[in-house]
């Protein structure tokens, strides 16, 4: 039976790409700080722990893995990130993390490792005119990530990629561009935009307002989970070390995303616009080199992706509400 390790398996990208895993068949070890808070987990074995110690991590590797995914890293929305308030902390924990599982894969022997980078990793000089953002894989040079967040997943990037060059390990690099969908963080601060929008707009009446940081006219790509997890086993198991992009090139301003998930839930919503962290101008993926490398390329709707989240969203907030109802 193939062997797959998650790190950072009670998150929202790894509890998909679990799920997905078992359903190809894999016998499964998850490993993070916490359970997913919104499903059960699908693996077979869950570890509780610290990907910051190293003997931990040595203790998950405790078998040769055919496959090793890296996704635990101390993230969160433009809320979490842009405020520079935890820097020093997304800094440390996420470059402790890699540091240690890689070199316990190393030491392993594991037969694949996969490691999610991000599109933040991108110049912000490249990502000033909204409608014309640059992205392409090889812009990423000279480097200017408008986060720390983005300077640490680019130190953990050229750190896999020296792995490979000097261990002989087979490494594989993607720059996820803005995932979401349903079991994903969608309150409390560190949700992105796409679950933002779907909990303002389900929480709004009809005829209501929601708040939206800056002037709305800031672009970006959203990505759909199951898209996102496809992409990721593919480039696995491709001859392709990457980094290369995992994102759509469906770009929309903030605006237009709140536009579509009005329309999806059908109530006419009127737009406040607030001071808020916003991160860079303009940002899409860039799919050429991936549909070069690979042969493949995320082709769904944003729309599709949308509207599945909304409605799982919508239930998460009225079954927050019910208690209230009950109670008043
Ligand atoms: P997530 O926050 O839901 O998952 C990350 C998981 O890592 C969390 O469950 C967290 O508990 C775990 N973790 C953090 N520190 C840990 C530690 N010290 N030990 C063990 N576990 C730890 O995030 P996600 O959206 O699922 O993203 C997964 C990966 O993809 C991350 O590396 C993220 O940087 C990257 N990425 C995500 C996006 C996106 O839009 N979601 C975009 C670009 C890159």
């Amino acid at each position: 039976m193939r062997t797959a390790l998650v790190c950072g398996a009670g998150g929202f990208i790894g509890g998909h790409l679990v799920k997905r895993l078992k359903a190809e068949g894999f016998w499964v070890r998850g490993v993070d700080l916490k359970f997913n808070e919104f499903a059960e987990t699908a693996a077979d074995d869950f570890c509780i722990g610290d990907l910051r110690d190293p003997l931990f991590v040595r203790e998950m590797f405790d078998r040769r893995f055919d496959e090793v995914y890296q996704l635990a890293a101390d993230m969160g929305g433009a809320g979490y990130i842009f405020t520079g308030a935890n820097d020093a902390a997304i800094m440390h924990n996420s470059a402790t993390i890699n540091l240690n599982v890689l070199e316990a894969a190393r030491c392993r022997n594991a037969s694949r490792i996969f490691y999610s980078s991000s599109a933040c990793i991108y110049p912000a000089y490249n990502q000033e005119d909204p409608d014309n953002p640059n992205c392409a894989e090889e812009s990423a040079y000279p480097a200017a990530p408008d986060s720390e967040y983005g300077w640490e997943k680019l130190f953990s990037e050229r750190l896999y990629l020296a792995y490979a060059r000097n261990h002989g390990m087979t490494c594989r690099v993607a720059r996820y561009h803005n995932i979401f969908g349903p079991e994903g963080t969608w309150t409390g601060g560190k949700e992105k935009a796409p679950a933002a929008m779907c909990r303002k707009v389900a929480a709004a009446p009809d005829n209501g307002e929601i708040e939206i940081w800056g002037d709305g006219e800031q672009t970006r790509s959203f990505l759909y989970v199951d898209e996102c997890v496809e992409g990721t086993l593919r480039l696995m198991r491709s001859d392709f070390c990457g980094p290369v992009n995992i994102g759509s090139e469906e770009m929309v301003t903030i605006n237009a995303l709140a536009t579509m998930v009005a329309d999806i839930a059908g109530k006419r919503i009127r737009r406040r616009h607030i001071p808020g962290p916003l991160g860079v101008r303009g940002r899409n993926s860039d799919n050429r080199l991936i549909r070069a490398k690979i042969d493949w390329a995320p082709e769904r709707p944003l729309r599709m992706g949308l509207e599945r989240t909304y409605a799982w969203i919508e239930r998460q907030l009225h079954r927050n509400d019910q208690p209230q109802r009950l109670a008043s």
